[in-house]
């Protein structure tokens, strides 16, 4: 119940709130008139500033080449981040926490230099028939005399345009079973091919390319070793887990920014020789989004404590997860919408941050499991765990 932070949390989120106000805050407009590409020097300058700032990698170990943050730390973060249109910190160094189940010589050929922003990893699990269920996913890998062979056709792959390896999901058929493991593919490997590269709504660094895979990789290619084929869903949710509290927190901290720039301007706008704060068919939608800011902030803080103790149901932290990120997500659209209707045409300008938010946070009703899933998820806790049980937040 107890939110305060300590001395060294606040001193985090101090550090936070710093670099994205001086170093990515003053690229936003330079990377949105670009198409969210940033010339090399600039994109070298975040990752060189966060590294030295001492704010990528948190989510990993300390002894695997990470930061070692909690989930309150990471979140502490997260949501300075959020303030960032054009997602520019994603030139920040970072692996996906799977990686962390790596064999000792996966962790040091593909997480530490990940860690180090030496190489860049991508994620592949949706395919053209497979989405939000990915219990449809078509692609295979087949034992072969020299390791395995992989087919699959994956959508959405973001970080794909320039990423120099690949998480991939596919399922191992062995013995007439489908079993849903990760390989790790490098960029390298023959048989990879860009199918479509399309334009997305966002003006972002990186692209989410449609890709083909029909390439041989070594036995050692399985993500975790042998004996985590079969387990490629389990790992998943654990980073489900993750991306729904980080996602979460970013919204939180885009409403706070909506937030912060609508109560200037309308503070300062006059018609009708008043300031526009003053009509209250102005203000009373920006009190909705507090609230909703509020609301949001209060949930995202609870599931990453309780993700935290680690003496939590890890199924009650994986539902509520799911409503933190389905709340936030919703909550922070409905402001970026209000932002924009309380700057009037300057909300429609590309270099207002309401119009730029209104476009991004779009997206974050859709990735990792679109708000649907995320009520699937939450209604079957309902059922499974009991509505005490679910919404019990003092236990
Ligand atoms: C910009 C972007 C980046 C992405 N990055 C990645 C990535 O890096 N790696 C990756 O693997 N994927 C990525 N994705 C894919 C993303 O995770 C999927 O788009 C998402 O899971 C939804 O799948 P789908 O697009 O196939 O929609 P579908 O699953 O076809 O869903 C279409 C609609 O039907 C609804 N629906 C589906 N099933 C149900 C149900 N049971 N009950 C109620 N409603 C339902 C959905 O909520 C949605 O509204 C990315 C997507 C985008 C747009």
């Amino acid at each position: 119940m107890d939110f305060a932070l300590t001395p060294g949390q606040r001193e985090l989120r101090a550090r936070a709130a710093a670099f994205v106000d001086e170093v990515l805050i003053p690229l936003e407009l330079t990377a949105e008139l670009a198409g969210g590409r940033l010339p090399e020097a600039d994109r070298r300058h975040v990752r060189d500033q966060a590294r030295e700032r001492g704010l990528d990698s948190g989510n990993h170990a300390v002894e695997l080449g990470g930061r070692g943050w909690d989930n309150v730390e990471q979140v502490l973060v997260q949501e300075e981040l959020g303030r960032n249109t054009n997602a520019i910190w994603w030139n920040m160094a970072g692996g996906y926490n799977v990686l962390s189940s790596g064999t000792p010589e996966q962790i040091e050929r593909y997480l530490r230099p990940t860690l180090r922003g030496e190489r860049a990893d991508a994620y592949a699990v949706t395919e053209g028939g497979a989405g939000s269920d990915t219990g449809a996913i078509a692609g295979t890998a087949v034992e072969t005399a020299g390791g395995w062979h992989l087919s699959t056709e994956k959508w959405f792959v973001t970080t794909g345009d320039v990423a120099d390896y690949f998480i991939v999901m596919v399922n191992v058929v062995r013995d007439g079973e489908r079993l849903p493991t990760l390989f790790l593919v490098d960029r390298d490997t023959p048989g990879i091919e860009v199918v479509d590269d399309p334009p997305f709504t966002h003006n972002y660094p990186h692209g989410h390319p449609t890709i083909r895979f029909e390439c041989d990789l070594p036995a050692d290619a399985v993500l975790g070793g042998p004996d985590l084929v079969g387990k490629g869903d389990e790992l998943q949710n654990e980073w489900f887990v993750e991306e729904r509290i980080h996602i979460g927190a970013r919204c939180v901290g885009a409403m706070r920014r909506l937030l912060a720039e609508t109560v200037d301007w309308t503070i300062q706008r006059r018609q009708f020789g008043s300031r526009i704060f003053d009509f209250q068919g102005v203000s009373f939608p920006l009190a909705d989004s507090a609230s909703d800011c509020l609301a949001a902030r209060l949930l995202v803080y609870h599931v990453a404590c309780m993700a935290d103790d680690p003496a939590a149901d890890r199924k009650l932290v994986h539902h509520r997860a799911s409503a933190a990120k389905l709340f936030a997500s919703e909550a922070a659209h409905r402001c970026a919408d209000r932002a924009v209707q309380a700057f009037g045409g300057r909300g429609y300008m590309r270099t207002n941050t309401a119009e730029r938010f209104l476009r991004e946070l779009r997206v974050d009703r859709i990735w990792e499991g679109t708000s649907e899933i995320q009520r699937l998820i939450v209604a079957r806790g309902l059922e499974r765990r009991g509505v005490e049980t679910l919404l019990d937040v003092t236990g």
